[in-house]
Order: structure tokens, then sequence, then C-alpha cells
């Protein structure tokens, strides 16, 4: 038998995963393997004779467990990018073993003693402030995975998160499965309103599933464009409501029943660990601290929001009652309307301004920022052999050298998880030797040739390229301290702050060139799209945030295993006013953000957190005068380079001189 490609020495270029070579049937047993290693690793530091150090047990734990790493970023990573039969059923069997895996090393009562006694006489150890951090983080990490628990606890705190890895796994896949079960097939008698780009990929879509004529599926990038476009109000309609319905239809897929059950099981594991719920538990290890804090913020936000959306509603209307529209304005003619309004009052009409962006071009901006601010430069790797021919590998490098890879796979594909993601294959780290990362942006674009970006997804690529950066420029020692490794409410800043740079009017004068013209973008234009910047930012403010509140109100709720999804919903609603024609950006049976896995629970408000620091935190370049001021990039270099090798307060007020205010916040979305 040949040696499993997962386990042998990578002899690729910059040892990138061997993906030619990498079948589903190597993941098993691969990950049998390198959990006994991880084990044996972590038996041999608690069989250790010599009483703990910082380096025969803090450090000897990161050493711990690089086979495990190294597979496990493969087959995540593989798992939600090209998904397919074989891994889907592989993640459903392996979820739960890496789960109890994970818990089995978290919960170990002799390396728990070890750490426990060095976090004791911390003072006393003379460590470097990322070793303090190092320390405070891996024995806070312990306590709350519940190693300081009695036995009867520490059992149910394990069965708890096998049971929700098992759980994370379901909901997201059945959100993929009513995502891939649905489209609307289209003639063309039903292509009313529809520009060419809209056509296109409709084409495509229909073309993948070997279908004549048009179709509309689920993907972001055509369920959105088709509701702001299509002038047929049945169709929109009939769209709109399967788009709200996934996570919703009974049966084998239907997410409502695993809710309660998620929820319960969080709350539980809360209380085993003395908070009165999932939220205060989650917060208390956060950069805001507390719920109050973030309730604070979102109210702050929440009634101007609403009230910016009720004089949107009010001039949608009215473009609508002039068109003779005499119904009452429903959920699925918001965008559509809003549309209008947007080109009758800004002069801006989408179909005119996609042509400007494409894909190509769009990137190559987000690299020359980078060029300009932090020294990288990237370099096309077009042979290397990758998972999917989509995929786009580069050479990052710097004035001193190599720095990492960057893949970029742009494009939905119906096996693909939807939208717009940053991760790694290999994360930076240096305890004597240098680990350079290997880091992915995904997205979920329709597939054209040309491939046109709206501006949205343009400031997506930015987006999902700041967290590519922080995960790039990372510089620390340990792997638990790399890239974006830090606090849930601090992660969106990198790549929220990257936007800025996309909507710079000297990026898009530079970038946005016709495809067919090469014109770039005329400058009346770029003033009449940075204009509209604050339109529609009523809806977009109050879908998002209700989403947020929604995630406050689940993970708070004193009884979550009663909770009825739908009327839980609907009441929520009501208790926050929320507007009738505004759509729930994330209803909880499709919130993947809250039940696909645990990391945005009770979290979901961090975007609204790292917007205070992004909009006060770019602020600082147009207060010295430029947006690529050096020493202003110097020192948001240094916030990237960090990762949680300092305090997030400490490191922005470090970059800032002063903690962060609301005020660019509430005026970038026009709400004071
Ligand atoms: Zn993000």
């Amino acid at each position: 038998m040949s040696p499993n490609p997962l386990l042998a020495p990578w002899e690729t270029p910059f040892g990138i995963p061997p993906f030619n070579l990498i079948h589903p049937d190597h993941f098993p047993p691969a990950f049998a393997h390198a959990m006994d290693e991880h084990l044996a690793e972590i038996d041999a530091i608690t069989a250790n004779p010599a009483k703990p150090t910082f380096a025969n047990t803090i450090e000897a734990m990161q050493r711990a467990g690089q086979t495990l790493a190294r597979v496990a970023g493969v087959f995540s990573n593989l798992v939600v990018s090209l998904g397919g039969p074989a891994l889907e059923a592989l993640d459903t069997e392996m979820s739960p073993k890496l789960a109890h895996h994970g818990m089995r090393v978290a919960l170990d009562p002799a390396l728990f003693r070890r750490v426990d006694s060095l976090h004791a006489q911390r003072d006393t150890l003379t460590l470097a402030p990322d070793e303090a951090r190092l320390l405070d983080r891996v024995h806070l990490g312990f306590i709350r995975s519940g190693a300081a628990l009695g036995e009867a606890e520490k059992t149910r705190m394990a069965a708890i998160s096998e049971r929700l890895a098992t759980l994370h796994t379901q909901f997201g896949q059945n959100v993929l499965h009513d995502e891939k079960d649905w489209h609307l097939p289209l003639t063309e008698t039903d292509l009313a309103g529809l520009p060419e780009f809209l056509r296109a990929g409709a084409r495509q879509a229909a073309a993948e599933r070997g279908l004549d004529g048009y179709a509309i599926t689920l993907s972001r990038s055509l369920i959105e464009p088709f509701l702001t476009f299509s002038a047929r109000r049945d169709l929109r309609q009939i769209a709109f409501e399967a788009w709200i319905a996934r996570g919703m239809h009974a049966g084998a897929h239907d997410n409502r029943a695993l809710i309660p059950e998620i929820l319960a099981l969080r709350a539980e594991r809360a209380r085993l660990l003395g908070y009165p719920d999932f939220a205060s538990f989650r917060l208390a290890d956060s950069m805001a601290g507390t719920i109050q804090a973030v309730e604070h913020l979102l109210q702050e936000v929440w009634e101007p929001a609403r009230q910016k959306a009720a004089a949107e509603r009010a001039r949608l209307l009215a473009v609508a009652r002039a068109e003779g529209f005499n119904d009452t304005l429903a959920a699925w003619d918001w965008r559509y309307y809003a549309e209008k309004v947007r080109a009758a009052d800004y002069d801006l009409d989408e179909s005119l301004i996609k042509p400007y962006f494409t894909l190509p071009n769009m990137q190559q901006a987000a690299f020359d920022t980078a060029s300009r601010l932090f020294g990288l430069s990237f370099i096309p790797l077009p042979d290397l052999p990758l998972y999917h021919p989509d995929v786009r590998a580069y050479e990052v490098r710097d004035e001193t050298g190599h720095v990492g890879i960057f893949l970029a796979d742009p494009y939905a594909r119906p096996d693909k998880r939807s939208g717009a993601w940053m991760s790694s294959f290999r994360d930076q780290e240096n305890m004597g030797t240098a680990v350079s990362p290997i880091i992915v942006n995904n997205n979920n674009l329709a597939r054209a040739e040309p491939t046109l970006l709206s501006f949205d997804d343009a400031r997506t690529l930015f987006h999902e390229f700041g967290h590519a950066l922080h995960g790039l420029l990372s510089r620390v020692r340990y792997p638990l301290q790399s890239g974006t490794s830090v606090k849930r409410d601090f992660v969106e800043f990198p790549s929220q702050v990257y936007e800025h740079w996309f909507e710079l009017p000297e990026t898009l004068a530079r970038y946005a060139l016709h495809h067919e013209t090469g014109e770039p973008i005329p400058p009346a234009t770029i003033a009449r799209l940075l204009a509209a910047r604050g339109f529609n930012q009523g809806f977009a403010t109050v879908e998002y945030t209700s989403s947020a509140l929604i995630d406050l109100a689940l993970h708070t709720h004193p009884a979550p295993e009663t909770i009825d999804i739908e009327s839980f919903e609907r009441d929520v609603l009501a208790g926050i006013g929320m507007p009738a024609e505004i759509g729930l950006r994330h209803r909880p049976a499709h919130f993947q953000h809250l039940f696909a896995g645990g990391g945005y629970a009770a979290s979901y408000y961090a975007y609204m957190w790292a917007e205070v620091l992004d909009a006060d935190g770019f602020d600082a370049f147009l207060e010295a005068g430029d947006p690529f001021d050096p020493p202003t990039a110097t020192r948001l270099k240094t916030i990237l380079s960090a990762g949680d090798t300092i305090d997030p307060m400490e490191l922005y007020v470090a970059f800032r001189g002063r903690a962060p205010s609301t005020k660019a916040l509430l005026k970038g979305r026009e709400l004071v």
C-alpha cells in the first residue's frame, strides 16, 4: 500500500498540501494516527518527572499536535470549499471524534495540574509578555472547558461538546442541502428587468444543472441581484420565500428541531461553569466583556436605524406609487424599489456600474493596496497543483523574502458552502523554525466571463483580503496566538478597516476600468457612488442589528429547550419593533454563524463592535492627511502582526493613541 499522502512528508513547493494525491479515504486513517500521536505527546508532557516549567509544559503543548493540525487544516477547508458526498459523510463521522479528542486533551487532569501550578506562580516566572499572555490564555482555556470541575461535570462537558459538534455539522449540511435543492427555472419571458450580467449568471447556473435557459439559485450572487432587478413581483416573491425558508422544510433536513437542542446544550455548559446563560459565558471572554456593553452598542444604533429605515420606506413607496404600485410594500419589494430610488436620487444604475468592476482588477487593487501600506508583493504561481481548477495561487513576499502563500477561490459551486470567508491551510508560527502561512479566501461569485462584481461584492473581496493579511502578516512565536486567533469581536477589525481602501476615489479611478473599453469609471460616477454610501443604510442596519438582537435573545433565554423557533422569532421581532417590509438577514433556521459552528454564537454583534474600531481607526489615516500615511500604516501593521500576543484594546490604543469612539460609525452609516 502506498503511504498516506497526508502523513508522508510534503515534498511540494512551499510545503503546500499535495492536493493531487489526497483522496477522501486518506482522512480517517490520517486522523486516527494524528490523534494517537497527539495523545502520546501530551502523555510525554504529563509523565515528565521534572517540575512544570513554561518550556516543558506550555511550550511543549504548543509543539504537540502538529500532524493533527496539518491533517485538520486540509480537511476542514476541503469540506467547505470543495464539499461533495464523500467529504460531507466524513465530516459527519469525524466531527464528534475530533470534539472527543479535543475535550480529552482539554480535560486531562495531569496536564491541567501542571498548567494550574504554573499559572499560580506566574508572577515569579519572569516570562516575556507573549509567554505570560499565552500562559493566561491556556489556563483560561482549561477553566472554560471545565478542567477545574468535578468528575461527573467533566464527563458531561465532554458529552455536550461531542453532541454539539454533530449538531453543528448537521445544521450546516441541512442549509447546504436546501440551497442545492432549490432553483427557479426561467424562460426568456421571465427575464423582465434582469441586466445582462444577471442573465449570464443565470444561464451559467442553468447549464451547471444540466438545464436549458436560465436558473436563479439561492447563491447570494444570484438571489440578491434577482430580488433587486426582477420586474416580476410574482417571481420575486417565490424566490424570496425560498430564500428565507432554508432550513425550515419539514423532513430530514429541518433545522428547526436542532436549534432548541443546540441552545440547551450551550446553556447547560454555561451553567456548569457558573454562568447564568450562554451569552454571559461567551461575553466574559470578549473585548466587550458583558451583555450590557453589547446591548448598549446595539441600542445606540437600533433606534436611529429604524427611523432612517422609515424615511427610506417612505421614499421607496413614493417611487413605487409613481409607477402605479398600489399594494402594500412587502419584503420582496424592498431591494427592487431601493434600486429604483438609487437610480432616481443618485443617478446610479447597478447594471452600468458593474462593467467597471472585473474580478482580476479588483483582486489587483487589493494586492496593490497591501503593497503600498505594508510593502507586500504577490507573485502568481500558475503551476501549483491545487484542489480545484478555480483556485489561483500567489506567493506573498516582502523586502526580506518569502512571507506566505495566498490562495483565491472566487466562484460559487453547487457543493461549496455559501458566503465569503478566509481560512488557513497552515498558520504562521516561529518556535525556533519559521513556519510561513498558507491562507485562502473564498467567495461565491457567479461564474461568468468576464466576472463582473457589484460594488458590494468588490467590498467583500477587500474584506476577506483584510482577514488574509491578518494571517499573512502574523509574526508570533506560538501557534495559539497566530494571525486571526484573536477575540471574536476584534477579528473583524482588520477585515473591515481594509474595506475603506476599496472606497477611496483613487482606488476606484485606477482599478474600476470598463471591461470592454478599458476606460476608467468616470469621476462623476465615483462621486455619485460615494455620495450614495449612506443610501439604504437604515435598511442594512436594521437587517443586521435585528439578527444580532435575535442572537442575544436566543443565548440569554432561560429555558431554551422549550423554544418554538418560529413563534420565538415572531415575538422577538415584534418586541424590537422590526419593520414588516424588512426581512431578517439571517433567520435562525439558516443562521450558520450561530449554529453551523460555535464561532459566532452570542457574538454576531462582533461585526458592529469591530465597525466602531474600523470607522474610528481609518479616521487616523484621514487625520494624518493621507490614506497611505506611512507612520500610520506601520502602526496598523503592528496590529496585524501581533496576533493574540497583546490584549486587543491595548493594541488598539497603541495604534490610535486613545480608546475608540462610536462617532465615526454613526456618521459612516448616516445615523446621526
Ligand atoms: Zn469577516
